[in-house]
């Protein structure tokens, strides 16, 4: 079983965050420390560590990671003028919480890439 991370005391409700969209399968919250106007953390509700780890049985549930992802810009009113979606994997990635995670980051012009 993957390990326990900050991520899985979030969907317990054992410590708070400021939840913007939840469902049978994800959900996702506002980042502790936002690198734009709108930056939400989209989250599988239960815990795949990292991309290496995603399987054929997790298909459906990141393929929907996405699907809300446009929902959620939509709601925040970026979706028009447009938003970046990244997966950090391991170190070289900069991933920090091993808990799969999709980041939502909008609200303002990001450049070509965040490096
Ligand atoms: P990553 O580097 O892709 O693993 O991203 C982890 C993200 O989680 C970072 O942007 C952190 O700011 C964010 N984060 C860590 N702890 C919390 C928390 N308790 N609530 C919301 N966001 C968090």
């Amino acid at each position: 079983m993957a390990e326990e991370t900050i991520f899985s005391k979030i969907l317990r409700k054992e410590i708070p965050a400021d939840i913007v969209y939840e469902d049978d399968r994800v959900t996702a919250f506002r980042d502790i420390n936002p690198k734009a106007p709108t930056h939400i953390l989209i989250i599988p509700n239960y815990n795949i560590p990292t991309a290496n780890d995603a399987t054929e049985k997790d298909e459906a549930v990141l393929g929907h990671l996405v699907v809300v992802a446009g929902k959620i810009a939509k709601q925040e009113g970026i979706d028009e003028k447009g938003y970046r979606l990244i997966i950090n994997c391991n170190r070289d990635g900069g991933q920090e919480v091993y808990h799969l995670h999709m980041h939502l980051l909008g609200g303002r012009p990001l450049g070509r890439m965040i490096v």
